[in-house]
């Protein structure tokens, strides 16, 4: 009897499957929310939050960013991954080595 046994190992670009890394959003800081916005021209909210998912890194509050050269990852998308945008990522698991 075997357990699906895996660890999350870290992101690759999904891309072109090369290691990623993941930056923080300058442009949020961090919290994936840009800037508030209750539909109101003037807003007169007492403590107005941050509300408007961040469209820099969609919410996400960082960005990932592959680690190969743009040129290498537009010149070698994996297969059926000729669409994905560089930037995107996303995680790799491994099997447990046993023993
Ligand atoms: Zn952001
Ligand atoms: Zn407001
Ligand atoms: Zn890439």
């Amino acid at each position: 009897m075997t357990e699906r046994d895996e660890d999350y190992y870290g992101d690759q670009c999904a891309r072109c499957g090369s290691s990623a890394d993941a930056v923080w959003c300058d442009n949020c800081d961090r919290d994936g929310m840009s800037h508030h916005d209750c539909g109101e021209d003037v807003c007169c909210c007492l403590y107005p939050e941050d509300n408007v998912p961040c469209d820099w890194c969609d919410g996400r509050g960082w960005f990932g960013v592959c680690l190969s050269t743009p040129e290498f990852c537009e010149a070698n998308p994996l297969p059926g991954r000729e669409n994905v945008k560089r930037g995107t990522t996303e995680p790799v698991y491994v099997k447990r080595g046993v023993g």
